[in-house]
């Protein structure tokens, strides 16, 4: 794992997750027919849909914002590798249960392609179990191909830029969020994201999870499996670039969201998911407002992690 920039740590704002319920469901109210947040324990996330590594979100919750778009635009750098069990002891969390969004390791791949991590990171001498999917475009047909990591590769590696959640993966209490029938313009994420900045003017929240799309449509976009070797410098020359695909329910995404970034020069949501019939992805947003329906658990994270932070930054590319 090479980096430009040491890892700095800040410190997250932790409300009560009952004061956290009222924040969001009023938020959702306003971008939902129907919203209700409440606190519940976390149901056994090795069951379907999830079928996760570990039983749930709990136990020192934290997220990281590894590298960045600046390493994948204008211009790939190849050379920005990272990797899960290290990463979990730079999180100060070795053993961590790590989920997310990022890029695979195009070393290990031989290819650009979205990931979906779901990762327990090794501990005191017990391999890793590495239970990511990526999925990228298929070069015979151009759609989507969703793969399991496990099925291809056996490295915990991943490339360019992520943004994580990593927990204990205890069992616990979490934030249930149900919405339903989207009346206004935001995503679910961008929504919880925004009724958070709203309501916590001078703080900064982190919040990490995972959400079922349980009914309709949702658009999400995939990166080809080539890098762009002409320099990709404005939103629609990297949307140009992009592959835009409809997924339909159910849709499993596990999401990283910050209310207001506190100078760490931070992408403030990510959202990847996957499912079981062979759709995965970049989530942006339901294409299906009147009937979809949600429903997510999620942790406020104690502490943020900015690792290998990119010196040449720009804002292109955070969507
Ligand atoms: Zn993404």
């Amino acid at each position: 794992m090479t980096s430009n920039s040491p890892t700095e740590k800040f410190k997250l704002h932790v409300p009560s997750l009952e004061e956290l319920c009222e924040v969001l469901e009023s938020g959702l109210k306003q971008n939902f027919a129907d919203a209700k947040v409440s606190v519940t324990d976390c149901p056994d996330l090795t069951q379907e849909p999830f079928k996760f590594p570990v039983k749930g979100l709990c136990g020192k919750p934290r997220i990281t914002d590894v590298g960045g778009v600046p390493y994948l635009i204008p211009l790939v750098q190849v050379e920005k590798l990272y990797n899960m069990n290290v990463l979990s002891k730079e999180l100060e969390l070795p053993g961590a249960f790590i989920i997310g969004a990022g890029a695979v390791s195009s070393k290990t791949a031989g290819m650009n392609a979205e990931l979906m991590p779901l990762v327990l990171t090794e501990s005191e001498g017990k391999p890793a179990v590495n239970a990511s999917y990526f999925s990228s475009v298929n070069p015979e047909d151009g759609k989507c191909l969703l793969e399991k990591y496990s099925d291809k590769f056996h490295d915990c590696d991943f490339g360019l830029l992520a943004n994580l959640y990593a927990c204990e993966g205890k069992s616990g209490k979490v934030i249930e969020v149900r919405a339903s029938q989207r009346t206004g313009q935001d995503s679910l994420v961008t929504c919880m994201r925004k009724a958070m900045e709203q309501r916590y003017l001078d703080k900064s929240l982190g919040l990490g999870g995972t959400f079922i799309i349980q009914k309709g449509k949702a658009k999400i976009h995939i990166m080809p499996r080539e890098f762009s070797a002409c320099p990709l410098q404005t939103e629609d020359e990297v949307n140009n670039w992009l592959k835009h695909y409809e997924v339909s329910a159910p849709f499993i995404c596990q999401s990283v969201m910050v209310s207001r970034d506190p100078g760490l020069d931070l992408r403030v949501e990510h959202t990847h998911g996957f499912s079981h019939h062979g759709e995965g992805g970049h989530y942006y947003i339901d294409t299906t407002p009147d009937t979809v329906e949600y429903q997510g658990y999620f942790l406020p994270a104690e502490y943020i992690y900015r690792i290998d932070r990119p010196k040449d930054t720009h804002k292109i590319g955070r969507d």
